[in-house]
């Protein structure tokens, strides 16, 4: 009689000392959730995946669940991972990001890793080739959760770096040895923040990158005796943590976001793309900045992108525009800035791109440049929901959200939202800082 579940080569995982596999799903609160299985294990993992209730996608940031009409106690899902995705995060331990799918091995209508990678086959199909880069900002904490130092902070400084040059040495070669592409690591603005940003790479690659290298800073700060906060505010009226994202776009004549006659060689598409980018965000700031954390980072002045707006490295703006220079070998990209680490990093990437797929398809209009901070502009943008409460209203009622996310995800993501605004929503800023500091640490 044939094997149900023949086993897969798992050699080499051995080699390395692995003894366990996670595979992974992050949720519509941006929470990412595991299932583990012993080494030997691999296959079933692979080829029928691992049993978790519909309910993981309405779980929230806490141990709430927002039940739907849809998603109750009943039903069964599979998370199932790629073998070729599997990277080693710590000791005995290898990682891959995964897919749910119902149990006849189809993706399951709330897999926002699957909805991804529909909206990359869009752009495909209209013969464009997409890179999506990720940075991530967060704060060290001691590992009670409380603030890792009291002493005094230097912005950038070559101080705040080598104090910390063990633990940031252990954070390069871990990303190393985890294939994790760093391209920069550095103490930040905000006291006791760190930035790391990664290569870019396709949109999916990316958004697992993202969660990647949560998980490989927990596992370094944990060696070091902290913790790592992702959360948009970790402390009242401390720095926010962005987890920006940036996109661009080529098709066969090359480039969309530069060689072309418009304001900074910008081509017509690539206008088009950031135009579309910045008609959705009210409809989609739900998604972007949706947390009740969200709100507290999303001020003028904290280089979040709080206005709806674009400009060329305009840091207050939704969308910073970054021109193909000597100096960025990348080549020319659009940064949206009012991203935070509370947005499930397929989801996002999903309503980024094919927002800009949007704009392109509907030839939409580039607004007028907003080249300083907009606070003293004196030009007019568009109002943006930035409370939690406004975001979910604006994002309910959107045909938009529910025509580039489905109406499925709209709806699942919005009961999760609204059980974290009742929850949370009415504290005091302290106190949503305290309550959600840790909530998207991996
Ligand atoms: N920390 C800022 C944010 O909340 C961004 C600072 C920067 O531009 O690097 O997004
Ligand atoms: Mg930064």
């Amino acid at each position: 009689m044939e094997h149900p579940d023949p086993g897969a080569d798992v050699g080499h995982l051995r080699a390395e000392g692995v003894a366990i596999i996670a595979g992974s799903v992050t949720d519509l609160a941006g929470v990412t959730r595991a299932k583990y299985v012993p080494v030997a294990r691999l296959g079933a993992f692979a080829r029928s995946g691992m049993g978790v209730s519909p309910s993981w996608s309405v779980f929230c940031v806490d141990s709430g669940i927002a039940f739907t009409p849809t998603i109750g106690v009943a039903g069964d899902l599979r998370i199932r991972i790629d073998p070729e995705d599997l990277r080693v995060v710590d000791a005995g331990v290898a990682w891959a990001p995964g897919t749910l799918n119902d149990q006849h091995g189809h993706p399951a209508p709330l897999c926002t890793r699957t909805l991804l990678s529909r909206v990359e086959r869009a752009a495909a199909d209209r013969g464009l080739d997409v890179r999506m880069g990720g940075e991530l900002e967060c704060t060290m904490l001691s590992a009670d959760g409380g603030p890792a130092t009291t002493e005094p902070w230097s912005p950038y400084g070559i101080r705040t770096s080598l104090d910390r040059s063990a633990f940031l040495v252990d954070l390069a070669t871990s990303a190393e040895r985890a294939g994790l592409p760093l391209e920069q690591l550095h103490t930040e603005y905000g006291h006791d923040q760190l930035e790391v940003s990664l290569a870019p790479d396709t949109p999916t690659a990316t958004a697992d990158a993202v969660i990647l290298a949560r998980i490989v800073l927990g596992r370094v700060a944990a060696r070091h005796g902290l913790r790592i906060s992702f959360s948009p505010v970790p402390f009242e009226g401390a720095a926010g943590n962005g987890a920006h994202l940036h996109l661009s776009l080529s098709d066969a004549d090359g480039p969309l976001l530069s060689g072309g006659d418009g304001p900074h060689g910008l081509r017509t598409a690539g206008a088009q793309a950031i135009a579309g980018v910045l008609d959705t965000l009210p409809d989609l700031i739900g998604v972007y900045a949706g947390s009740a954390a969200s709100a507290l980072r999303l001020k003028p002045g904290n280089w979040a992108g709080a206005t709806a707006c674009w400009g060329l490295e305009n840091r207050e703006a939704a969308v910073r525009l970054i021109a193909a220079t000597p100096g960025n070998p990348h080549g020319a990209n659009m940064e949206l800035k009012l991203i935070d680490a509370s947005a499930n990093p397929y989801l996002a990437a999903a309503a980024f791109l094919g927002s800009a797929l949007r704009g392109i398809g509907r030839h939409l209009e580039l607004p007028e440049e907003i080249p300083e901070n907009p606070a003293q502009s004196g030009v007019d943008t568009p109002a943006l929901p930035l409370g939690q409460r406004e975001a979910l209203d604006a994002m309910e009622t959107s045909d938009v959200a529910a025509e580039l996310l489905t109406p499925a995800i709209v709806e699942a993501l919005v009961a999760v939202r609204r059980y974290e605004s009742k929850t949370f929503g009415g504290l005091p800023p302290a106190q949503i800082c305290d309550a959600l500091r840790l909530a998207w640490t991996c």
